[in-house]
């Protein structure tokens, strides 16, 4: 481009451009140029780049009035994909999601967290490239991945750190060790950060500050403030389940005693059943008896419902969300467990912070955590400055303007 007397071009702008349209702040030359403060002149040359990359489409009406420029613009969802595997301690949902965080393509693994990194992320490993060829995408398509761990996870590099649950992977490095033969970003989250993530951007876009809670073997939380995800200093932000609850004694699997996912969770559960004399093992049998409506179960569900309302209780106090999703496997088995939460949590949190909250269970069942992944990923290869260094990139260099590869 250099050799031919031709001046580079800038693409500085362009990202913050895309990120309007993407998020529907704005989609005409004329809100663009007001919303990002641009210049006229650089707002047309950067929807032309962004126009020529694929990333965004002439839209409606405009486009197809003759030799005319366009005057809106649509975010071009289908212009890559993002792969995501979303690991929990016993299953595993793989998806290809487009740009919109739509799933193209996903299946579902039982898997053993506990069985190590080398196993499960050789799955994940396999199995994404045959799901990429399902969705009838190439991995010049792929633009990150994501990977959902059930434990805390730091970030630069992404590792898993101390996980109560995932025996083997302290330490690890994920995309290390994950190891795709694909030049991508690979992205790493806590299980449930990425369904707070996934439900806040899904379903919940207009409010400020969420909770999501998850209830499935263990009782954890994803935190969003200001619509971003609120990790705390070592990842560990959310981690409701360990919060004391006066009047329980059980032991609970962090080695501390009375904490509520010692009677919430569907280990605890699942150990509270078995001493009745239930031939119960874990949560999807906890979860087989709640839907056949057995009274042991539902009573052990309830009771803990309300000792977790203690501990969202707490947590609303300290943080005032707008809305408190429930999510997980329990949460989603037994419809009574949202009334029994609701009760106590409008009982023992302060007056200011219930006025307008909204304590609701999860729409979209298993896929928040895929769709959190799929958001985590776009987020991160979309933001406006990392979008303007990828343009020039690609204007730098041989490879085609609207390849991602
Ligand atoms: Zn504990």
């Amino acid at each position: 481009m250099a050799g031919n007397g031709e001046r580079r071009r800038h693409t500085s702008g362009a990202g913050r451009l895309l990120e309007l349209v993407r998020t529907g702040a704005a989609d005409t030359r004329v809100t663009l140029t007001r919303a990002s403060g641009l210049a006229r002149a650089t707002v047309n040359d950067r929807l032309d780049l962004l126009l020529e990359a694929g990333l965004l489409s002439p839209n409606g009406a405009a486009a197809s009035t003759g030799g005319r420029r366009a005057a809106s613009f649509a975010f071009n969802e289908g212009s890559g994909v993002v792969y995501v595997a979303d690991l929990g301690a016993t299953h595993a949902v793989l998806a290809i999601c487009d740009l919109g965080a739509h799933v193209i393509a996903d299946e579902r693994h039982a898997i053993d967290i506990t069985a190590g990194p080398d196993v499960n992320l050789a799955l994940v490993r396999d199995r994404l490239p045959d799901l990429l060829a399902a969705a009838g995408r190439t991995e010049a398509d792929v633009v990150a991945a994501t990977i959902g761990v059930p434990g805390p996870v730091q970030s630069s590099p992404p590792r898993v750190v101390s996980p109560p649950i995932m025996t083997g992977w302290d330490d690890v490095v994920v995309p290390e060790a994950l190891a795709l033969p694909l030049a991508v970003p690979v992205l790493v989250g806590n299980d449930v950060n990425l369904m707070a993530l996934g439900e806040h951007r899904a379903c919940f876009a207009d409010h400020e500050h969420i909770i999501v809670v998850k209830v499935g073997t263990g009782v954890g939380s994803g935190i969003i403030v200001a619509r971003s995800l609120h990790q705390g200093a070592e990842g560990a932000a959310g981690d409701i389940g360990h919060i004391p609850v006066p009047g329980i004694e059980e032991l609970c699997v962090c080695g501390k005693v009375g904490c509520v996912e010692a009677k919430a969770g569907g280990w605890a559960i699942a150990r509270d059943l078995r001493a009745l004399g239930h031939g119960v093992s874990g949560t999807a049998d906890v979860v087989t008896l709640v839907k056949r409506r057995d009274p042991d179960a539902i009573r052990l569900v309830n009771e803990g419902a309300r000792m977790l309302g203690v501990a969202i209780a707490d947590a609303v106090n300290v943080l005032n969300p707008s809305t408190v999703v429930l999510g997980g496997e329990i949460a989603l088995a037994h419809e009574h467990l949202l009334a029994h939460v609701r009760e106590v949590v409008y009982t023992r949190s302060l007056p200011l912070a219930t006025r307008s909250l909204n304590v609701v269970v999860s729409t979209l069942g298993d896929r928040s955590g895929v769709l959190g992944g799929a958001y985590l990923a776009i987020e991160h290869r979309l933001a406006p400055d990392a979008l303007d260094r990828e343009l020039d990139r690609r204007l730098a260099g041989d490879a085609a303007l609207n390849a991602w590869a």
